[in-house]
């Protein structure tokens, strides 16, 4: 759906001359060795010389009617010029391995003077030694020199373009980065998006802006620059943002606040700049920034953020103050996080528009089951009701994930369509992990799992606070060797300090259903998770909730609320923390004593429910009533109201 904008290359002013500067150094360069190529060429003699064997010069220069003017010695070389001539017209090249003097170059005129000196010279040839001037050992050196400033020039220049690229990567929304999901797209409407109908509703209004602008600007209205979606993970935030592009029928720019984190130094702020500049140009149109929190998070908040991050969100706050009224820009964002939000970015002018994107209700998860089994072949027993039911707590984003779970599962076990058990396959597979038919238990653990699910199931079915059981298994899923499955009639937003005691005296039920059958020493490792769980609840009643009893409506600033991030930084004395710790302990302790006098009044019902769990492994609610019917909640597990 995404489609990449083609590249189109931005020269920065300046990035060409830098490139002509290179280009001039080279080029220079490249003379430089052509011009010490033909000097070492000059130097060796231009015109054509006969190459003649030392031993013929030899004896020629000691022959006083020898034709040899004068030998000019290079080295190696011998350059012969005859008499009469007045450039050497031969060449020849002397044995390495020993002087001419040893090989019988004898240079007769040596120390004579005057006249003596012109005789000789008339009869015998001159001997020059010129000094060996090894021209390529000079192009060598020029080249060692020069060499590592061509590299570096070159290294200089290739860091250079690299950054240029980077930059005219993120400002053209290249290499898929930046998104335009453009007109001709497939367009995401309001139509698919179930549920959520007030945030749907504050968005028409954004929408209406887009298409008809002129009718807010004459009577005076200022149009919202910044639209926050606000929400937990999955809840059809990116959804919803696309949606309004679609329904306004204009273009949508997206980028992900975590790309940024991704680019090169000093790209993060270059790229908000294009972004904005080519949202205008198309304006009227959308830029959104989803997971904005990647980049504005708060600046003095945990870790803090990082320099980079900072620029990225100064600019993203500089375009948005540098809108005009009309500039027909809308900005949305969306965040999981909006307390971790920098304040500057809510401010007026900026996101001061909040929306709020909340997880489903009931019949909004039956929608949004409604839209994605929508295409898929189903089964006329498929009870969507029952899985929205089952759902409580569930995000957008995870009832997707259980109706293409479902498809895959149906797909895998050979089905043409979809049957609900594929869709209970499905939810429990979403919730807690693949069943592991495969796991073997021997008969014991079995049994001790037998007896720990039970123990849930009694001490939940008995207590008067707790969700009715809708079903236990003792088939391994997940990690867990069973599951019980507790249902709450219907969506509830709060929990009171009852129904949070009977949640974590029922949590212990399985840890003390294998006390009270198999002895208090046979406890198993299977309860971790119960225990963990237990702690985590006790913890954040008392710090979160104010429901201990020794510290009763006071809240402590936890790491949870975010408030401090060190231990050491705990605001409240010692004395508070040993009191926080009791109170901890008295409620897992407590939990513990119910669940134990629950199942010990009822051991009748627990062994009954242990023994069917080993014959079928799984009891769904309407076979787990008979059973547990006749179990009675005792005295001693009631609470003090
Ligand atoms: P967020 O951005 O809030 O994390 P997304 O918009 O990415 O969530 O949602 C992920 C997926 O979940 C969507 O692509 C869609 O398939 C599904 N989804 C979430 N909410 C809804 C909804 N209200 N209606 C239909 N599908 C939804
Ligand atoms: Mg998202
Ligand atoms: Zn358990």
């Amino acid at each position: 759906m995404a489609e990449n904008l083609p590249k189109k290359p931005i020269m920065r002013p300046g990035a060409n001359n830098k490139s002509n500067t290179v280009r001039s150094i080279l080029f220079t360069f490249i003379l430089l060795c052509f011009g010490a190529f033909l000097i070492a060429n000059m130097n060796y003699g231009d015109t054509k010389k006969d190459e003649v064997p030392i031993s013929d010069v030899i004896q020629r220069a000691n022959d006083p009617e020898g034709n040899i003017a004068k030998i000019t010695v290079t080295g190696n070389s011998l350059d012969i010029t005859l008499k009469g001539k007045d450039k050497p017209t031969e060449i020849s090249r002397k044995d390495p391995s020993g002087t001419l003097y040893d090989q019988g170059l004898i240079n007769y005129c040596d120390g004579l003077e005057g006249e003596e000196l012109t005789g000789c010279q008339e009869t015998y040839p001159v001997i020059e030694y010129k000094e060996d001037v090894d021209v390529w050992g000079i192009v060598l050196n020029i080249a060692l020199t020069v060499l590592p400033i061509v590299a570096l020039v070159f290294f200089f220049s290739w860091m250079m373009k690299q950054a240029n690229a980077a930059n005219n990567q993120s400002m053209s929304f290249g290499k898929s980065r930046a998104r335009l999901y453009g007109p001709d797209k497939k367009k995401v409407t309001f139509k698919d998006v179930a549920g959520n109908e007030s945030a749907k509703q504050d968005l028409t209004e954004i929408v209406d802006f887009l298409k008809n602008p002129k009718k807010y600007e004459k009577l005076g209205a200022k149009i919202p620059r910044g639209v926050l979606l606000a929400g937990d993970p999955g809840t059809g935030k990116t959804l919803m943002a696309r949606a309004v592009a679609g329904e306004a029928d204009v273009p949508f720019f997206s980028i992900s606040g975590s790309e940024f984190a991704e680019m090169f130094v000093g790209v993060g702020a270059s790229r908000v700049r294009d972004l904005f500049s080519k949202a205008k140009k198309n304006a009227p149109s959308i830029i959104f920034i989803d997971e904005i929190d990647a980049v504005a998070h708060k600046r003095d908040a945990k870790g803090g953020a990082g320099r980079e991050d900072e620029q990225t969100l100064n600019q993203i706050l500089v375009e948005m103050d540098g809108f005009d009224n009309d500039s027909g820009v809308i900005v949305m964002a969306a965040t999981n996080r909006v307390d971790m939000l920098d304040k500057a970015l809510l401010r007026p002018g900026r996101f001061d528009r909040h929306v709020n994107v909340t997880l489903p209700e009931r019949k909004d998860r039956l929608e949004i089951l409604k839209v994605h089994f929508k295409g898929k072949p189903v089964e006329e027993d498929v009870d969507l009701e029952s899985l929205a039911k089952k759902t409580a707590g569930s995000s957008g984003a995870d009832l997707a994930n259980i109706a293409n779970e479902a498809a895959i599962g149906a797909a895998r076990e050979g089905h043409k369509a979809i049957s609900n058990k594929d869709v209970v396959e499905a939810f429990e597979r979403v919730a807690i992990g693949p069943a592991r038919k495969s796991k073997v238990m021997n008969e014991k653990e079995k049994k001790i799992t037998a007896y720990h699910e039970a123990g849930h199931a009694v001490v939940g079915h008995v207590l008067p606070d707790s969700d009715p059981v809708h079903k236990v298994t003792i088939i391994p899923r997940g990690n867990t060797g069973g599951v019980t499955w507790f249902l709450p009639p219907e969506d509830r937003s709060y929990k009171n300090i009852y129904e949070l005691k009977d949640i974590l005296a029922r949590a212990m039920g399985g840890r003390m259903a294998e006390k009270l059958i198999f002895g208090k020493d046979a406890v198993t490792t299977g309860a971790s998770s119960d225990l963990k769980n237990v702690a985590q609840l006790a913890k954040s009643m008392i710090l979160e909730e104010g429901m201990g009893e020794g510290t009763r409506n006071l809240v402590f600033p936890s790491e949870a609320t975010g408030y401090y991030t060190i231990t050491t930084d705990k605001p409240y004395s010692e004395k508070t923390a040993e009191l926080i710790d009791a109170e901890i302990k008295k409620l897992s302790d407590e939990a513990a004593k119910r669940a134990e006098e629950v199942l010990k009044a009822n051991k009748a019902v627990l062994d009954k429910l242990a023994e069917e769990l080993l014959q079928h492994e799984t009891l769904e609610e309407a076979e787990l009533e008979p059973i547990l019917k006749s179990a009675k909640l005792p005295e001693t597990a009631k609470l003090y109201k």
